[in-house]
């Protein structure tokens, strides 16, 4: 069966593997026809299938043919590319596939390495790390000038005055860094449109500043997960500069639309960041896991990581700014040959057929969106930006979470829901491997089809409801007619009496 006529969702229920799978590994090997079959009768059920066009929760995770040839070569591989020995070409297509990329998305010049400046790329697993990457970086430059800066106070008095800054939109991973990090991380509520503004801020730092504190990083987002917001960073960089912090930039999703010139005014500020990271694994058609990540200064991150050992020194370390030693740039020591399945996609695609992805996924969005706007009982809840629309019955924000509940028991449909302006809406992204408009006629059809029961039960229901009332009332009217009765009978027997 292929994928799009599968549900999107399974239909098992936690623990239902344990009863498929043996207790213990086998014995002897086993025929590779059997454990194929498996697959369709173990693990199939259980899957959500992120690649259906069907998907459209979240935010993307498309593979490509491509993508796949190049991890299924990096695995044959096997090579771990923690330093430039340990395969010349594992790092070297790193260092060109990041300018590549860079330049692609029309980043300041300084990020690259092809500047001859400080700048510089590095593929990390997700956009977790690099913000986790970032952070650290910037704290460990901050402990330092500080260090020199109050000989006064001890290192750990300093550390513990440490704060950083975020929006309350920002991704959860931004949160986390925070925890990994031991930087208490603040979480200032976004403005009325979901952005972080320069003032608010201003307003964080001063309050912090006044009670001794040390802000160390502000992590800014374009593209935020719940509504796509992008946060102003033309405001907060200046901010940032005039305060000594570092500003990292968060774009997991929405950093892929920059190769569209079109797109790069939502971004605009850019220049101000220390830091950027955005997901090949998101939006452009790289298989997960695949985060590019830039410095301005990659001497900071260098210096912030550098450990040495003996076993890890070759001849070559730091003969060549085209061929730094990762290791120095990320959480493992071990490294994945990621630049292959990059440089095969680059190239399959080129150019061209990426800018078109983006832009036929955005049309794709910009034409759910009008099916939405079709049907009088629905609204869009915030502009639409990108692939993603957020939608939602009108009225109660309970009519929308039976939709969704309802639609999501039928599993044909896989969206989420999120809030805005304390409404509770529908997330509907542009997902899989190969969305098409067949597939967004699809979709609209499985929501209005479900509004349409879920509206034509509500009126049964209520119909019910007020027959219900109407005899209700008619019942309490003759017991009322009936006590008054028995009332003049009784009174009349007393007179009787
Ligand atoms: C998806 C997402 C992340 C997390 O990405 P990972 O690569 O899974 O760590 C972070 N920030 C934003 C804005 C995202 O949309």
């Amino acid at each position: 069966m292929t994928l799009v006529h599968r549900p999107v969702l399974p239909s098992v229920s936690p623990g239902y593997l344990h009863k498929l799978i043996p207790e213990e590994l086998p014995e002897k090997a086993e025929d590779w026809k059997c454990i194929m079959k498996d697959i369709e009768r173990v693990i199939m059920p259980g899957m959500t299938h992120w690649q259906s066009p069907n998907f459209h929760a979240f935010y993307p995770a498309p593979t490509s043919y491509p993508s796949i040839i190049g991890e299924m070569i990096s695995a044959a591989f096997g090579t771990v590319g923690f330093s430039w020995i340990c395969s010349p070409a594992c790092t070297e297509l790193e260092v060109i596939m990041m300018d590549w990329l860079g330049r692609f998305l029309g980043l300041p010049e300084t990020f690259l390495r092809s500047s001859g400046g400080t700048g510089g790329g590095v593929i990390q697993g997700a956009a977790s790390e690099a913000i986790l990457i970032a952070v650290l970086t910037a704290r460990e430059q901050k402990v330092q000038k500080l260090m020199r800066k109050y000989p006064e106070l001890t290192e750990s008095e300093i550390r513990g005055k440490l704060v950083a800054y975020s929006s309350d939109q920002s991704n959860s991973a931004i949160e986390k860094a925070g925890i990994l990090a031991a930087v208490p991380m603040r979480l200032i509520p976004a403005d009325k449109d979901n952005q972080l503004t320069g003032q608010l801020l201003q307003s964080a730092i001063d309050e912090d500043l006044l009670n001794g504190k040390f802000p160390v990083i502000c992590i800014a987002t374009f593209g935020t997960t719940g509504t796509c917001s992008f946060d102003k960073v033309h405001e907060i960089g200046p901010i940032c500069n005039e305060n000594d912090i570092w500003l990292h930039i968060d774009a997991a999703y929405a950093g892929a639309a920059l190769c569209c010139p079109e797109y790069r005014p939502l971004m605009t500020g850019i220049e101000w960041a220390n830091s950027f990271n955005f997901n090949l694994h998101k939006w452009m058609m790289v298989n997960f896991d695949c985060c590019a990540m830039w410095f301005k200064n990659s001497h900071a991150v260098i210096d912030a990581f550098t450990v040495n050992r003996i076993y890890l020194d070759h001849k070559h370390q730091g003969a060549s700014d085209r061929a730094p030693d990762y290791r120095h740039w990320t959480i493992n020591l071990g490294r994945r040959f990621r630049s292959i399945k990059v440089w095969i996609v680059l190239r399959t695609l080129g150019a061209e057929k990426l800018r078109a992805h983006i832009r036929g996924q955005t049309g794709l969005a910009e034409m759910f969106e009008n099916m939405v706007r079709s049907d009088e009982r629905f609204e869009i809840v915030c502009k639409r930006t990108l692939g993603l629309v957020c939608f939602r019955l009108k009225g109660e924000c309970s009519l929308t979470k039976t939709l969704l509940d309802q639609i999501t028991a039928r599993k044909q449909l896989f969206m989420i829901h999120a809030t805005f302006d304390d409404k509770l809406m529908i997330r509907f992204v542009i997902c899989g491997h190969n969305p098409n408009e067949k597939d967004m006629l699809f979709a609209w059809n499985e929501v209005k089809t479900q509004a349409d029961i879920l509206f034509s039960v509500k009126e049964v229901t209520e119909n019910l409801n007020n027959k219900c009332a109407i005899s209700t009332q008619d019942f309490v009217d003759k017991q009322r007619q009936f006590s008054s009765c028995v009332g003049d009978i009784q009174q009349k027997l007393e007179k009787v009496k």
